[in-house]
């Protein structure tokens, strides 16, 4: 390593961060060292400890620290409804929205054969398993409304049909193209309400 091998190393680790290049990774790394350590402590304190503790609910795949996340293990939640998302932040945008109140599943992705990423790479299998428990009775899909994300939710609707169980998908209001974190929560609530048939 050269006489900046550390630092570069700190550059290069900050560029893995979405949205973020050579010079905001300079521009970060340089504010820490030189006008905030305290800060920077507490950041590689925080990333640790996450690394260390937080995990996927082991029924909806959504990040979690216990083995079943708090929604999951919540008595209230109606048992009977399943809703698909793409992102542990769209299933936060439909909770913030208020008016979900059944479980979900995330992908941690979408279908996306070009980048090698197949039914088994986004949890499919998972998915089969919560349907043959019997209790769900509707799946409202509710990926992006992406090339990507409209894909996914066919091929889930057609695995969720053959089995005989209702599958719904969201899309008033959501504009095509359009991603569920960055729709507002009237908009999402509206989109809820008026999901139909997949
Ligand atoms: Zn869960």
């Amino acid at each position: 390593m050269n006489e900046n091998g550390v630092l570069d190393a700190l550059k290069q680790a900050l560029r893995r961060l979405p949205g973020v290049g050579p010079k905001s990774a300079q521009r970060m790394a340089f504010y820490l060292l030189e006008r905030d350590r305290d800060g920077a402590r507490r950041i590689a304190e925080a990333l640790s400890n996450a690394l260390e503790r937080i995990k996927h609910c082991q029924r909806c795949n959504n990040l979690s620290e216990t083995d079943v996340c708090a929604i999951c293990s919540a008595p209230k939640r109606d048992r009977s409804l399943l809703c698909i998302v793409e992102s542990p932040s769209d299933l936060v945008s439909l909770e913030q929205s208020g008016v979900y109140q059944g479980l979900y599943f995330v992908l941690m992705g979408r279908l996306s054969p070009l980048d090698g990423i197949g039914p088994d790479e986004i949890g499919i299998p998972r998915i089969e398993q919560l349907l043959a428990e019997g209790a769900i009775k509707e799946v409202v899909l509710a990926t992006n409304l992406t090339v990507e994300g409209e894909a996914t939710a066919h091929y889930l609707s057609d695995m969720i049909r053959a089995r005989g169980i209702r599958a719904t998908r969201i899309a008033y209001g959501v504009p095509i193209g359009g991603e569920l974190e960055y729709t507002d929560r009237t908009t999402l609530a509206r989109a809820l309400a008026g999901r139909r048939d997949a």
